[in-house]
């Protein structure tokens, strides 16, 4: 079944004007096949598409929605600030308010700079790495996402550790081999490459808790090596927290994991659903950034006071309501609805779990901790296990290899029907893929 006539006939309107139809590529289905359902509206946890039928969201916008969807708190901070001038092309009260807020939460983080994605905050908390340190390579770890500035799309070449390829046509090879890349959670390759070349290195950026290649969680050993190893060499270490930031925790991963970064990036939970993104660090690196340094970066619309609004909103309600432990508890109970549910499996699966993050890792034995270690039948259980899932009114992510996100809107009940609908799933007859 999956998508219904209306949002058949969108799709068949959005892809004449949009490439494949969608504003961002994984929305388009390709690795689960059939078409993408088009919505309407949502609220809380819950997400309607065109014909009228409401799912259970998972996929929260990919992260920013920690609160659900049209929380009454963001919805009417965003309306008062637009009534107000959306944008002033000048500093504005609530984005100094948000700064204050994200350095005083966030471990070791003394200024930060707003932008208007996580891909424009990873890109240029590299280049202020890069001036700050004088240094031209970054070093980045096979699974692990950072947004799409060219030095960013590349993967791991031939050998062991490499010059990167870039993974997107359109990369210049030349601005690929300032980019190494090494497998997650290999301490020893590490250590090797900083030691051996550390002096060329300007930063090693990491998501501290990899989500963008199913939820890749890394032993603590690992990441201490990377900060022992960077301080060392005197190559900044860059927390990519687009996904983990206000979302593990106050402090995000860096507070989880007690590890202190010198260079931060965030997005997604801090816009509260509007286009935001910052980066941040120690002051001695920050200070390199223009006005006061050498390091261009700008941007018409960043720290607009509407996105700031929703933003600080956001983590008003967050602060308030301790939001991380209910999230944690959400988790759990997440976990424990679908652990019984997960031994009548047709085939073996791990329920991966980061408080609010989930993943289900569609494979025997523990689960992978690099991107090398996730099998390709994984991936091809997961197509019909998705679409049935959406037919029982269940929207994960249209990827086997992109992690659930659970809100403050999700209730027991929305995780019983999700136990519910996922015991269907496995009864059914496996599904082929639509065309
Ligand atoms: N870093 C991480 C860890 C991400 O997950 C993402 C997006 N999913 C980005 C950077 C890029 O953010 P954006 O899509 O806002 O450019």
């Amino acid at each position: 079944m999956s998508a219904g006539p209306k949002s058949r006939a969108w799709m068949e309107r959005a892809e004449r004007v949009i490439p494949g139809g969608v504003s961002s590529p994984v929305r388009a289905y390709r690795a689960v096949g059939g078409t993408p359902l088009v919505f309407r509206s949502a609220s809380g946890a819950e997400i309607e598409d065109v014909d009228g039928r409401r799912y259970i969201d998972f996929v929260n916008s990919w992260g920013p929605l920690i609160l659900g969807h049209a929380h009454p708190e963001v919805r009417e901070a965003i309306v008062a600030a637009v009534g107000r001038g959306t944008t002033f092309g000048a500093p504005g009260e609530t984005e100094i308010e948000l700064a204050e807020r994200i350095v005083s939460w966030y471990p070791g983080l003394e200024q930060v700079r707003f932008v208007s994605s996580g891909t424009e905050a990873t890109m240029s908390a590299i280049r202020v790495a890069r001036g700050a340190t004088k240094r031209d390579k970054i070093v980045k770890f096979a699974g692990c996402y950072h947004g799409h500035a060219d030095h960013l799309l590349v993967s791991a070449g031939s050998g062991l550790v490499t010059f990167g390829e870039p993974s997107s046509a359109g990369v210049p090879a030349a601005f690929s081999r300032e980019t190494l890349v090494l497998p997650l959670d290999d301490i020893d390759a590490f250590t090797k490459l900083l030691r051996e070349r550390g002096a060329e290195i300007a930063a090693v950026i990491i998501e501290p808790v990899p989500a963008n290649n199913g939820l890749l969680l890394q032993r603590a050993e690992f990441l201490t090596a990377l900060r022992r190893e960077t301080e060392r060499a005197g190559t900044l270490l860059i927390f990519d927290e687009v996904i983990s930031g206000f979302r593990l925790a106050k402090g995000g991963a860096a507070e989880v994991l007690g590890i202190t970064p010198d260079l931060a990036t965030f997005g997604k939970v801090i816009g509260g659903g509007l286009p935001v993104g910052a980066f941040g660090g120690r002051r001695d690196v920050m200070r390199h950034l223009a006005p006061e340094g050498a390091v261009y970066q700008a941007g018409t619309l960043s720290g607009n006071a509407v996105a700031m609004a929703a933003g600080l909103a956001t983590l008003r309600v967050l602060e308030r309501e301790q939001a991380w432990s209910k999230l944690e508890e959400t988790g759990r109970a997440l976990e424990a609805a679908l652990a019984p549910v997960l031994l009548e499996a047709p085939y073996p699966i791990a329920f991966v779990r980061a408080g609010s993050l989930f993943w289900l890792s569609l494979q025997a034995g523990a689960p992978p901790r690099a991107a090398e270690g996730i099998e390709a039948a994984a991936a091809a259980r997961y197509t019909p296990l998705f679409h049935s899932l959406l037919d029982h009114g269940v929207a994960m992510a249209p990827s086997a290899y992109e992690v659930g996100f659970l809100s403050l809107a999700h209730t027991p009940a929305h995780l019983a029907r999700f136990a519910t609908a996922l015991a269907a799933a496995f009864r059914a007859p496996a599904m082929a893929a639509p065309a």
